[in-house]
């Protein structure tokens, strides 16, 4: 095989084991094949097999990683990369990635310095912080914070707090790798603040106050807020640690969605430190950001820790890029795109759905049968689990298609398309489609059913 002339100009542009493993990946197709072609000669073999080689190097080339269009209506989808960048934060990545910089570089001095003095003031002025740090997301901040303020001591929690986040992020778990010892109080339903008091000793190093970022408790509850905690703290002589999650700096109680502190409502509760993921509501790349007062916040800079833990230089860009458009929040809301999403009216959902029908009708329908529906999405992303916003749905089913088939077909195209059957149709939720996809939305929903058909 290798010395065939088409498998010689192959390797003239590609490397060997690139080539090899395409003939490799030829030859498995053909031996499991049920129906083997109808080939009898060697040549015939040959010539067949060599047919194929160009078109499956390029399968093999096939990037793994790619854009998908989000019609689930999940604004901050973990497992669809959270958040979409704002253009200003794509910009200032491909101009840190495609050159040098001054990433810890003093221009003025020409010394040395930190990377984090491109965010550091920006951080301060939206969060009210007297200290910032900032490290690659938040599972590590939360994790630094123990390790730094807690190792060999003990850290309280409510039952009602011991949280697992996607993505084997629970709470108990980064307290044993931290080396600080875990204290549960309370109970899972009910803890009050005499709980936390009674098990303070001589050998508590952190009050810690955790986010019910993905579940409710509902019924027969208590919980202690994080500024009645705070003020035992203070009491007390023990820091509280809040981990937010989710960090809003936009109040989205403004634009009618209740229910989610800013870091700096946050701050003023009381807590000394309060960690924030880069990528949730806050909708910058992936980053943890460590909040707090200076003599808490200090060491935890020079920990050992926060340079295995430590922003890379793309996302420090795309995060500074980020902060600052907060500093005009019309701006922001309409730069950003998860807060734009977040905030988008029913009114311009529903232009989107009728606008999608109408594309797909133009061409053709393909047997189609769409509608527009009323629905809720979810804010997603370990935020705001208690909150849906009404949206507007495209749903469609088909006659002669299984709407099952419809949706794996979409989830196989190019680019997919991610969406959700609920009750014998699929829904595609438009608040988290962007109008710019719309074209090649009604495409793959044509090509979903006609490709099926044929
Ligand atoms: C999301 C979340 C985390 C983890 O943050 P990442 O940025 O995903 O590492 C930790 N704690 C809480 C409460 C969260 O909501």
């Amino acid at each position: 095989m290798l010395a065939a002339d088409e498998v010689r100009q192959a390797l003239s542009v590609h490397p060997r084991p690139v080539v090899v493993d395409a003939i490799r990946r030829i030859l498995d197709h053909f031996r499991s094949e049920a129906a083997a072609p109808p080939v009898r000669s060697r040549e015939e073999w040959a010539s067949l097999l060599l047919s194929r080689l160009p078109g499956e190097i390029a399968t093999g080339e096939e990037e793994s990683l790619g854009r998908v269009i989000n019609a689930t209506g999940v604004v901050i989808h973990t497992n669809l990369g959270r958040a979409p960048l704002p253009e200003e934060a794509i910009r200032a990545v491909s101009l840190v990635a495609r050159g040098y910089s001054n990433l810890e570089f003093d221009l003025a001095s020409g010394g040395r310095s930190s990377r984090l003095v491109h965010v550091e003031k920006l951080i301060l002025s939206l969060t009210g912080a007297e200290s910032a740090h900032v490290v690659n997301n938040n599972a590590a901040a939360v994790l630094l914070c123990l390790a730094g303020l807690a190792r060999g001591r003990d850290v309280l929690v409510s039952r009602g707090e011991l949280v697992e986040i996607g993505g084997s992020f629970r709470i108990p778990d980064i307290m044993t790798e931290s080396g600080a010892a875990l204290v549960e109080v309370g109970t899972t339903n009910r803890t009050r603040l005499t709980d936390y008091e009674r098990a303070v000793t001589g050998r508590t190093a952190l009050l810690l106050k955790v986010h019910r970022s993905n579940f409710r408790i509902t019924g027969f509850t208590e919980e202690v807020s994080a500024g009645d905690l705070s003020t035992l703290g203070d009491r007390l002589g023990i820091p509280v640690l809040e981990d937010l999650g989710s960090g809003a700096l936009f109040d989205f109680s403004v634009a009618g969605i209740a229910g989610t502190p800013t870091v700096r409502q946050a701050l003023r509760q009381g807590p000394g430190i309060v960690t924030v993921s880069g990528d949730k509501l806050l909708g910058g790349p992936q980053a943890g950001i460590i909040v707090g007062r200076r003599e808490l916040v200090a060491p935890l800079k020079k920990h050992p820790l926060s340079r295995a833990l430590r922003i890379d230089k793309m996302g420090l860009a795309a995060l500074a890029a980020t902060l600052r458009l907060y500093a005009d929040e019309r701006r922001a809301v309409r730069r950003i795109p998860v807060l734009a999403m977040m905030t988008d009216g029913e009114g311009s959902v529903l232009a989107r759905a009728r606008k999608l029908v109408r594309r797909v009708r133009r061409g053709g329908g393909a047997g189609l049968l769409l509608s527009v529906e009323k629905g809720l999405s979810s804010p997603g992303g370990g935020a705001m689990p208690d909150v849906h916003l009404p949206t507007v749905c495209v749903a469609l089913s088909h006659p002669a298609v299984r709407v099952e088939d419809i949706e794996e077909r979409l989830r196989g195209g190019k680019p997919p398309v991610i969406a959700r059957i609920v009750r014998g149709k699929l829904l595609l939720d438009m608040r988290t489609v962007r109008d710019d996809e719309l074209p090649e939305l009604a495409a793959a929903l044509l090509a979903a059913v006609e490709k099926k058909a044929c």
